[in-house]
């Protein structure tokens, strides 16, 4: 007979997992099935390796200019591509492993291989059609294998893989996903990226400060096109300092496939097309969901532009089936994901005050050199909703700590509704913003206007001062610029 279960979460990314953990603790009878690595994209081949090669990237950008910090540093500085990727490929093993740790201490049943739904309530699970490239540290004791399982709520969080452009699909060797560029044999000399969005900002990012002759191609007006537009543009002009060249409002067309280079048509702004030859390419046109192979046909589950529909809840129009993370529609984040999934486990053991998810509140990262983050409305969507605005802004040039880290440009920008003074976005592009913008997302969960924020006491000296100054600026009263 097959093994019943309360909750089966499919996929054991951070919606996955997060969810699965949630339900042991809310007194569920709880199984995890996943077919390549435990911990998802995020820690095998996302969030966690590309922040380990961008911090190799800081590391070096550092000890090539020593100088600026007053030391000497003999002889020439250079990067070691292979240790610096066994240290990411290394840090993905260590974060698969604690997966496998937290499943066992919160008694979390891990399934290993492929499921596929067969009925409400049923799946079975096969022989992995994708075998893991990425060492798995080793799985629970326990773990279970191929068969048929049931429960009374199966929540699917498979994840995403790649969007390809028809013409231009990556081969894994002249043209890349994120899978090849984040393990490079070799260094190339150049390389193009398509496409700007956090995945391809971050790799042009990592590979310009490697050294490597950097070509972005955007086919929106501004790199980073979700973020607002007055930090994309100073973002933009720190990475053209620093040597890389971007063209905006510009398409590649077709790719000419050379014996170790490609070749690209780029259909300019003015309508000219430019050939762009590079040593590789990196295709980052965005993801598409794992929908395919599930038997979401067979269940009649619906799904839109290569997502699972769901409600505020995870729910999907089949009762008992739900569905969390990337595989249920934008923004693909990590975070959006495991929010979804306690969201959905929390109205399945029916908890009272369960909140629908404000897909506004979420903030994003972007781990470039210099950092972006925002959360909220940008300035040009406030004003499309035909708000009345104050904007607050505040430049790293004129923080203490800023200037003292040698780390002087950057931005807070904040906007704030006229007549209530709710906080409605926040925008920063500078150091270390990814670890300020949190501040910025409490204060719009807890709905503060203005007056707390500047009622609030930040420390002295920290670049967290911009914020506060961003706050007093939008009402005139800024005090050290
Ligand atoms: C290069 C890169 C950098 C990123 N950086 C960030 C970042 O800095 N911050 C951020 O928030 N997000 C980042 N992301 C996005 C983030 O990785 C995803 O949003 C997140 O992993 C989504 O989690 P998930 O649980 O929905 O799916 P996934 O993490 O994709 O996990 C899905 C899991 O399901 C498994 N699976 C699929 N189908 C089946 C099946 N039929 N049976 C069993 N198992 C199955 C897969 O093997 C996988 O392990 C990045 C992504 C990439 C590619």
């Amino acid at each position: 007979m097959a093994e019943n279960y309360d909750v089966i979460v499919i996929g054991s990314g951070p919606g996955g997992y997060i969810a699965a953990i949630r339900a042991a603790q809310l007194g569920l009878k709880t199984a995890v099935v996943e077919r390549e690595h435990l911990a998802g994209i995020c820690s095998n081949w996302g969030c966690i390796p590309t922040k380990a090669l961008l911090r190799s990237a800081e590391v070096l950008h550092y000890a090539q200019h020593p100088a600026s910090y007053g030391i000497k540093i003999e002889g020439a500085v250079t990067p070691d591509l292979k240790a610096i990727v066994a240290r990411s490929r290394g840090i993905a093993e260590r974060m698969n492993g604690g997966v496998g740790f937290l499943m066992k201490k919160n008694k979390v049943d891990v399934i290993w291989g492929e499921a596929k739904l067969t009925k409400p309530g049923e799946i079975v699970v096969g022989k992995s059609t994708k075998p893991a490239v990425q060492p798995q540290a080793p799985l629970p004791k326990n773990t279970k294998g191929e068969g048929t399982y049931t429960a009374k709520h199966i929540i699917i969080a498979t994840g995403a893989r790649p969007r390809a452009l028809p013409g231009i699909e990556p081969d894994g060797k002249l043209i890349w996903t994120y899978f090849e560029a984040m393990k490079p044999e070799e260094m190339p000399k150049s390389l193009l990226v398509m496409g700007s969005g956090a995945i391809g900002i971050e790799f042009a990012s990592f590979y310009r400060t490697m050294g490597v002759d950097v070509t972005v191609v955007e086919v929106m007006p501004n790199v980073m096109p979700v973020e607002d537009a007055e930090i994309s543009n100073i973002a933009k002009k720190q990475f053209e300092k620093q040597g890389m060249k971007i063209h905006l409002e510009a398409k590649v067309t077709k790719v000419e496939k050379g014996a170790n280079s490609i070749t690209a048509h780029v259909e300019m702004k003015d309508g000219k097309i430019e050939k762009i030859t590079a040593d590789r390419m990196i295709s980052a046109v965005g993801v598409q969901g794992n929908i395919e192979n599930l038997g979401l046909e067979t269940l009649g589950i619906k799904t839109d532009r290569g997502c699972i529909v769901i409600d505020g809840y995870g729910k999907t129009n089949v009762a008992g089936v739900y569905a969390i993370g990337d595989v249920a529609g934008p923004p693909m984040l990590a975070h959006k994901a495991e929010h979804e999934a306690v969201i959905c486990v929390e109205k399945i053991a029916s908890l009272p005050n369960v909140h629908p998810m404000d897909k506004l509140k979420i903030p994003g990262c972007t781990y470039c050199h210099p950092q972006v983050a925002s959360v909220g409305l940008t300035e040009a969507k406030a004003k499309a909703e035909g708000r009345e605005i104050r904007v607050g802004r505040f430049p790293f040039v004129a923080n203490g700590k800023a200037i003292a880290l040698g780390e002087d440009q950057g931005l807070v920008k904040t906007i704030f509704d006229k007549k209530t003074g709710e906080l409605l976005g926040a925008h920063m592009v500078g150091a270390e913003v990814t670890e300020l913008i949190q501040g910025f997302v409490v204060a719009m969960n807890l709905e503060t206007t203005e007056e707390d924020l500047m009622h609030t006491i930040f420390p002295h000296p920290t670049i967290s001062e911009t914020m506060k100054e961003s706050v007093l600026d939008a009402y005139g009263r800024a005090l050290n610029a």
